[in-house]
């Protein structure tokens, strides 16, 4: 991936944490006298989105190119009587549904896929190929942003199947490029909450290689604060022989690589995350000449914005100072803020987290640790919407079991070209801890 884009959500860690979030909340909906109906109604769902999901799969689409898949989830939700409005944000859709008085829910999905060749082998695997950088590429939902989307069209079906049993606005968005994490303010810029009316509570799921028939959450960030670094050092020209008639720009910049992990580990609070990563060096073009200038570009990850500001500041000072230590005239420092944090509301989390309990059994919602990768879901929950981001098991239990035996393989983690999720009970679990998750805050 380009090291100026943000990675975006993959690696989920299933490590237990120490703290559990759930405050005594009495859950306004009580899941057992419901779950025979809603089970039936995916039931009856599954072989159509099934297809759904398989041709979603085979046909991937990078972010803001998204026509197709748009339009496939267009047709589905207007088949079901949503208002569907398309092109907000470019290629994002907006599906509305009003069932009387009540709060408006905001369920999201993504549409894009990743510009990576699929190796799954399966029979429906992606042969898709897109221009990606000005070069041909292959074009992969190695993300799992298909079953979100399958989930999402299912969640959609099984809430209209069930309207007897809640009031209110659904709110479905279909959101572009959330790879590059430019698709949520897309959306938001092309006036989704001003057109739409903003949503009391919003509601996102994402895989994850945990067993299917679980789900994990967390009170508070879910994902970092990801912002990139484009630092150039000025220099002076020289021969590779004739150091002192130049300024050397490769030194500057290599003492700068290694003095910025001191920002890490002296400057920064240690029991808080943070981390600085340099991952492209520009420089020179020949072994015997010393070039006027280097370039690095890198990313920086946080949860909170005081270790944000703090790391940014030091970052800054330290490119000054190597500078200055050279002679050299001030670098070119930028550090532009990308998405930030998704940081789940606790006391929704605390319901939803009593409900999921009560429907998929203690042991199959489990808390997990923030991880370190970033989603721009936090641009619409920054808006002022409480919002909860949790993730969705993959995998046979058997096998993360095995997995997780000294000398198991490991399972492929999102972004692997393997990454596979099983997808009945996938799908399954996704639609029904959605569909209650959302009837939960419309009773
Ligand atoms: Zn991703
Ligand atoms: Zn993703």
């Amino acid at each position: 991936m380009h090291p100026q884009l943000t990675r975006s959500f993959c690696a989920i860690a299933t490590v237990i944490c120490a703290f559990s979030a759930s405050p005594a909340w009495s859950a306004e909906l009580d899941p057992q006298p419901i779950k025979p109906e809603l089970q039936r109604l995916i039931g009856q769902m599954y072989p159509n989105m099934r297809s759904v999901y398989e041709d979603l799969h085979a046909h991937p689409e990078l972010g803001f190119q998204e026509t197709r898949t748009a339009a496939k989830l267009a047709s589905e939700m207007r088949k079901l009587g949503f208002e569907v409005t398309e092109g907000i944000g470019k290629t994002g859709l907006v599906a509305i549904y009003r069932n009387g008085a009540g709060p408006t829910v905001m369920v999201r999905t993504e549409l894009d896929a990743l510009p990576m060749e699929e190796k799954t082998g399966l029979p429906y695997a992606s042969k898709a190929k897109a221009q990606y950088n000005g070069k041909e590429s292959f074009v992969a939902h190695s993300c799992g942003h298909d079953m979100h989307m399958t989930s999402w069209l299912g969640t959609a079906q099984a809430l209209l199947g069930m309207k007897d049993k809640w009031k209110g606005t659904l709110m479905f968005v279909a959101q572009p490029s959330e790879e590059t994490v430019t698709g949520a303010k897309a959306m938001l810029a092309d006036g989704l909450f001003k057109k739409f009316g903003k949503p009391d509570y919003a509601f996102a799921l994402h895989t994850g290689s945990m067993p299917y028939g679980m789900v994990g959450y967390v009170a508070g960030p879910a994902t970092s604060n990801s912002d990139s670094l484009d630092i150039t050092f000025h220099g002076r020209g020289s021969h590779g022989s004739m150091p002192d008639k130049g300024i050397d720009p490769v030194l500057m910049a290599s003492r700068f690589v290694v003095d910025v992990q001191g920002v890490i580990s002296r400057e920064k609070d240690p029991m808080e995350f943070g981390v600085v990563t340099v991952g492209a060096f520009n420089s020179g073009s020949a072994g015997n000449i010393i070039p006027d200038q280097a370039r690095l570009l890198g990313t920086i990850r946080s949860y909170k914005s005081e270790v944000r500001t703090k790391m940014h500041e030091g970052i800054e000072r330290t490119a000054k100072a190597e500078a200055a230590m050279s002679g050299a005239p001030a670098p070119e420092v930028k550090l532009v803020k990308g998405s930030d944090a998704v940081v789940n509301d606790a006391a929704l989390v605390g319901r939803t987290v009593k409900l999921f309990k009560a429907a998929l059994g203690d042991r199959n919602v489990i808390p997990i640790s923030p991880i370190t990768a970033s989603e721009d879901f936090s641009d619409f929950i920054n808006q002022g919407v409480p919002s909860m981001f949790y993730t969705l098991g993959v995998y046979d239990p058997k096998k993360v079991a095995e997995a997780s035996q000294p000398g198991g393989k490991p399972l492929p983690f999102n972004h692997s070209p393997f990454f596979a999720p099983e997808p009945e009970p996938t799908f399954k679990t996704g639609v029904e801890t959605m569909t209650l998750a959302v009837m939960n805050v419309m009773q």
